[in-house]
């Protein structure tokens, strides 16, 4: 087997996938790893998906040259985002000063990028999504647009923010973001948790994997669980035990980035509990261009103690290690066993813990 990559390193940027002018190149996804596959018959040996590859050839990495944390100013865009809604505030900026946005949102029974021109069309990529995106297709898309003249803002998981500077060669009017990242599991383990609620990625519609501080998947038309109750999925990402191989030697996982800014939560933040739980963001700006988003797209930005912040979120200074549960995990899954099952097998402690909560809740002893 032909990879674009070493073998397993691959974070399923796409950047190969778009670049390729024989449509040459697949990403195979065995859920324990990802690999960019060359079809040898169809390769012309041009060399590009290699000089494209950020895990071959990495952007250049840049120190934060100021770091702030708060919120958006519109408390509807703080309510509506994962976090602090920095995100949201940056690319609503974006849009009415007349750039594009392309970001990760549902799409049919993936979740993919799209491209965001008005504040209403921003809306569609509100909260953080716990699987792996897809950007296939957005970056041969934002090249197009940098070359009619248009200035384009990325946000994405490190990986894909450094193909998309690989992919357009750093133009200027290129404007990334990227999300402070602790890995990201293929989406087949999501479609297998799914598949025990008789359900796809594509029911899944305006699903949220997180509210606030609580860590969980919900839908309006169907919780998977009481309030309380972590389900099996978000524990086994929330515990580093579903990612792809690649995550877990993840060079961005660093205080030095790929973006013009970084975002994530202000962990450990002294803002307050009651702050807190509204959400608070943390970016971090290692570009000239990113100081000027983040001091013109409405947010309200406070101090933040840098190395505080780092001690407070590991991903900032090294990639996540596999939980024990890890092999069990991905064995489990690779065989095709259900996920209930797998994860009964990983989580026996919470699997008891959460029946009593179920039990408690069902009872109105407990909310
Ligand atoms: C897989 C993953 C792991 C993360 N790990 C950490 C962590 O360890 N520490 C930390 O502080 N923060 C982490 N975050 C970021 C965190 O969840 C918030 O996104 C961040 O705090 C910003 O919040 P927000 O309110 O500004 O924006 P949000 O409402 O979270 O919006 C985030 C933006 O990122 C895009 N996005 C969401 N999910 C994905 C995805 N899967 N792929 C690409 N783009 C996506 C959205 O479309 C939107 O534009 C992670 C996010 C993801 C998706």
């Amino acid at each position: 087997m032909q990879t674009v990559c070493e073998k397993s390193k691959c974070s399923g940027c796409m950047a190969c996938v778009d670049i390729c002018p024989k449509n040459a190149v697949r990403i195979e996804d065995t859920i324990r790893e990802y690999n960019a596959v060359i079809d040898s018959d169809l390769c012309v040996n041009c060399g590009a998906c290699h000089k494209v590859c950020q895990q071959n050839n990495p952007p250049e990495f840049r120190k934060p040259i100021l770091w702030k944390q708060g919120w958006a100013e519109d408390s509807a865009v703080r309510a509506a985002s994962s976090s602090g809604g920095f995100a949201a505030a940056l690319e609503l900026a974006f849009v009415r000063s007349g750039g594009v946005v392309c970001s990760c949102a549902h799409v049919g029974d993936d979740y993919g990028f799209i491209f965001a021109h008005s504040e209403d069309e921003v809306k569609r990529f509100a909260g953080s999504k716990y699987v792996k995106s897809n950007p296939a297709g957005a970056y041969k898309e934002i090249a197009k647009l940098l070359k009619s003249g248009s200035k384009v803002l990325f946000v994405g998981l490190p990986c894909q923010a450094a193909a998309a500077r690989n992919y357009t060669r750093d133009h200027e009017n290129l404007y990334t973001v990227d999300l402070i990242c602790h890995g990201s599991p293929s989406p087949k383990v999501l479609a297998s948790f799914l598949e025990d609620y008789n359900m796809k990625i594509s029911d899944l519609g305006c699903a949220k994997f997180r509210e606030g501080m609580g860590f969980r998947l919900n839908t309006a038309e169907k919780p998977f669980n009481v309030p309380a109750i972590t389900d099996t999925y978000t524990k086994a990402f929330l515990s580093a035990t579903s990612y792809t191989e690649n995550c877990y030697s993840c060079r961005y996982a660093r205080i030095e980035r790929v973006s013009d800014i970084t975002i994530g939560d202000s962990w450990g933040s002294e803002l307050g509990s009651e702050q807190m739980r509204a959400g608070i963001s943390i970016a971090l700006c290692q570009t000239e261009k990113g100081i000027s988003l983040l001091n013109n797209s409405g947010l309200c930005l406070f101090d933040v103690d840098l190395d505080h912040a780092v001690s407070c979120n590991h991903q900032l200074e090294s990639p996540s290690e596999p939980s024990p549960q890890r092999e069990m995990f991905i064995s489990g899954m690779e065989s095709g066993e259900k996920f209930k099952k797998v994860a009964g097998k990983c989580f026996p402690t919470q699997n008891l813990k959460n029946k009593i909560k179920r039990v408690l809740y069902v009872l109105h002893i407990k909310r």
